[in-house]
């Protein structure tokens, strides 16, 4: 059999016999449903400086920061949908088969495919955040014409609710991340550059746990050669699919 085919039926076998499967997923994920990446092809930082998400200079310089923000996450993301990789994710945890399912995405498309035990460990761009008052607003019902846009009630400047570069993770996403990476038997690592921390840690707490892991990137990572056990170069969007087809397959 080929090498490609050898993996795949692998990897296809160790989901099978796992009811204990942690997922792992970055801006890879999101690539096949139009939404660029950081890195890599077609990244975003080969047009953009990451500065602009950096919470000092959103601070000190709000509408440039969020006249970029607009243009990367706000133009398109609502109208962009999930894609086959979101819902083969979401068809495996409602198959008893996925215990959490942690994310970098902030673009809600696990949620909007059906997956129910989502930790999002870098926020959502979903809500916007008044830094005074703390009010959260939902991102549609604000208009963004007019930039920064500006808390209703006490004209407080509005933030993304997502993780900034120099911000620290939601506590309550942090945990829950943790122990699931800690507590699985079989760790999914999907289209993530593993370079953001302290996310690109979490891989190492199922390692540490004995749990497998496969790894599903177009491009290698720093994980690869060091702690991947099934490495799958390719789109997600189209292995994710096969891979269940050779698990329903073999049922
Ligand atoms: P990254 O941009 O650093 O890396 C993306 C990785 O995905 C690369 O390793 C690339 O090889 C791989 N990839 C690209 N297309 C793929 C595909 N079709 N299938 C499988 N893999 C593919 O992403 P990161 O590691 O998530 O770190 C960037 C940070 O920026 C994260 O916090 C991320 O959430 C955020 N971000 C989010 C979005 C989003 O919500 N969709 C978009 C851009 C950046
Ligand atoms: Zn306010």
């Amino acid at each position: 059999m080929e090498h490609r085919l050898v993996n795949l039926t692998k990897a296809a076998n160790l989901i099978r016999n796992s009811n204990k499967i942690c997922v792992f997923t970055g801006a890879g994920i999101s690539a096949e449903s139009g939404i660029p990446p950081f890195r890599g092809e077609g990244g975003l930082w080969n047009r953009y400086d990451p500065h602009i998400l950096e919470i000092g200079y959103f601070l000190t310089k709000p509408k440039e920061s969020w006249e970029a923000i607009r243009t990367i996450f706000y133009d398109f993301f609502h109208q962009v949908a999930p894609n086959p990789a979101h819902k083969v994710l979401a068809q495996w945890e409602s198959d008893g088969k996925i215990t959490g399912l942690i994310t970098q995405n902030i673009d809600n498309l696990h949620a909007q495919a059906g997956s129910v035990k989502v930790y999002e460990f870098h926020g959502n761009c979903d809500r916007l955040l008044c830094l005074d008052c703390n009010k959260s607003y939902p991102s549609l019902s604000v208009d963004l014409k007019e930039l920064p846009p500006l808390c209703p009630d006490c004209f407080g400047l509005l933030k993304p609710d997502f993780v900034f570069f120099g911000e620290g993770i939601p506590p309550l996403a942090y945990q829950q991340s943790i122990e699931a990476a800690s507590s699985c038997d079989l760790m999914l690592i999907i289209g993530t550059s593993g370079e953001v921390a302290p996310a690109n840690h979490l891989p190492h707490f199922a390692k540490r746990n004995k749990a497998s892991i496969i790894e599903i990137n177009r491009e290698p990572s720093p994980y690869t050669k060091t702690i991947t056990d099934i490495y799958l170069e390719g789109k997600a969007g189209e292995l994710l699919p096969e891979l269940n087809d050779l698990i329903n397959l073999n049922n």
